[in-house]
């Protein structure tokens, strides 16, 4: 947990350690996720001499997977892009020349409700399943969200609090589970930890941009493809790489302190520019030389308020558990996600054999279901999730499923390093320091998506202080966004705030 009065001057205690100083380059990526080869990629084709340092023997993160029984299992995510072939991951890719295809789903989804799937081909195919009345205040909900404008005291009502306001939520129980498992499916969250804000901003855009798609090859081809692209334009890849520390000097980072796992030396690596990709937490403990564990992010947090009534920095990150399951026979009819409106926990699964079939074995099919992780009851969660399986497919679950892996994804491998909405912003107070990846998705824009508008900003705020730099005797005036006031910044003094 990062405390306000751990953060005095960040800077100050720390001291580069005595190692061999293995190079200079122009900038560091800290993490060979999405946002961190993206990052690489951009920095690369502004010119700079750029190294990735990944702590796994491999590249990709969240965004791969691994070949198991014949089938392409996931680290994270579910193969799925969130606005297709026209978001702005593929816009990205695209620009940067990276061989991908991106199937868009063929519809908006199905539904599972009381023992049927419903295909829904756009938006307005919800009626089937949800019948005249609640049909008509489904459209009094759409017209609430998208045609007059969201008044200022309900921007941060919890999207739950906001649906009871304006609808009788004991009597439209298909109409709030369509809102739930939707969230539950593509955020990870409850319909009360997320704001109406920013409910409203993601349907937009997801309504702007288009149906999902399922990439060719699966997340792994993606992620693939990305280092290759980087390794061909001169880009340095270090696998089996973790940094050990951040270094900084007056306020401005030089370098970073990198081991060699196969080898077990370690050594320094210069550069006036480190992106890191590791999200807030882990990037705040690189700066003391400490490197964050799974139970230290696991032990039960504090309020914001904290124990002692202190102000405690919380961070909220969305967690999930997902079941890879092949199957001999194909049990959703397209290529799109389907929602279960009836199950206990599995908010959503996905078919990407129908798009991509070489994702599984010939013949067979892979489902992969996801649900959000709502108590500490890890094997009761998965007890559900199999009892969610069996009431949507029947006897040919048993009969023609195989369950592959059952993951839970919490802790420092999270669905989503910092909750949507409440993500934090590039810049850090350390000069030379920027965050990128899913810790830093700018509001409305989901997953990869936000992933990859993430490195957009980061490229703006680059592009910004480097023109900055270039015109002489003009001092740089503060940035224009401000760094999150717990990551990397002096709490206020007496002087600051001339209250004490
Ligand atoms: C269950 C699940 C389902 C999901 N489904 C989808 C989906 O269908 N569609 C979608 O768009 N998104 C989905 N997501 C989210 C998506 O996977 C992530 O948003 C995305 O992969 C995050 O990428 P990143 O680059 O920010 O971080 P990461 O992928 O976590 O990359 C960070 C990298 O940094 C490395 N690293 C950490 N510490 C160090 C260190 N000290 N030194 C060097 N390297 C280090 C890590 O090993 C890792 O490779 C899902 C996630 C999960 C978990």
């Amino acid at each position: 947990m990062v405390r306000k009065e751990d953060l005095t001057n960040v800077a100050s205690d720390i001291h580069p350690p005595t190692a061999s100083s293995a190079g200079y380059f122009d900038a560091i990526v800290i993490g060979a996720g999405l946002g961190g080869l993206l990052s690489a990629a951009q920095l690369l084709r502004r010119g700079k001499r750029v190294v990735i340092l990944e702590r796994l023997p491999h590249s990709g993160g969240r965004f791969t997977a691994k070949n198991f029984q014949g089938a392409q299992v996931s680290t994270g995510a579910v193969h799925m892009i969130p606005f297709g072939s026209s978001g702005v991951l593929a816009r990205m890719l695209h620009l940067l020349r990276v061989p991908h295809h991106f199937f868009d789903a063929d519809v908006f989804g199905s539904f599972h409700v009381n023992g049927k799937q419903y295909r829904s081909r756009g938006l307005l195919g919800v009626c089937k399943f949800l019948g005249p009345r609640q049909f008509f205040w489904f459209t009094r909900l759409g017209y609430l969200m998208f045609l007059r404008p969201l008044p200022a005291h309900e921007h941060q009502l919890p999207f739950d609090r906001w649906l009871a306001r304006h609808i009788n939520v004991k009597r439209n129980p298909q109409l709030v589970a369509f809102f739930e498992r939707i969230s539950r499916f593509a955020l990870s969250l409850e319909l009360s930890q997320v704001s109406t804000a920013e409910v409203i901003r993601i349907t937009k855009y997801m309504l702007r941009y288009g149906a999902p798609a399922i990439v060719q090859g699966g997340c792994a081809e993606l992620t693939r493809q990305l280092e290759l692209h980087v390794r061909e334009h001169g880009g340095t890849v270090h696998l089996s790489s973790p940094v050990l520390q951040i270094l900084a000097e007056d306020g401005r980072v030089s370098g970073v302190r990198v081991q060699n796992k196969v080898s077990g030396t370690e050594s320094i690596i210069h550069a006036p520019l480190i992106v890191s990709d590791i999200g807030p937490r882990a990037t705040q403990a690189l700066l003391h030389g400490h490197r964050i564990t799974q139970a230290e992010v696991l032990k039960p947090r504090p309020t914001a308020t904290g124990n002692n009534g202190a102000q405690e920095a919380t961070i909220r990150e969305a967690v999930g558990l997902k079941v890879h399951v092949l199957s001999d026979i194909s049990l959703i009819p397209h290529k799109g996600i389907m929602y279960c409106l009836d199950t206990r926990r599995i908010a959503g699964i996905v078919q990407p054999t129908n798009s991509d079939p070489n994702l599984a074995p010939p013949g067979k099919h892979l489902l992969i279901s996801h649900q959000v992780i709502q108590s500490d009851n890890i094997e009761e969660e998965r007890a559900l999730a199999l009892a969610d399986l069996r009431m949507l497919f029947g006897t040919a679950f048993d009969t023609h499923c195989r369950v592959l892996t059952m993951g839970t994804y919490r802790g420092e491998w999270p669905v989503n390093r910092i909750a949507q909405g409440e993500d934090t912003q590039p810049l850090t107070a350390l000069q030379g320091l920027y965050l990128v990846g899913d810790a830093v998705k700018p509001s409305g824009y989901l997953m990869v998506e936000g992933v990859a508008q993430s490195v957009n900003h980061f490229l703006d705020l680059l592009d910004e202080i480097e023109a900055r730099k270039g015109q002489p005797n003009v001092v740089p005036p503060p940035p224009r966004i401000r760094a999150l006031h717990w990551l990397f910044s002096v709490p206020p003094g007496p002087a600051a705030d001339g209250k004490q």
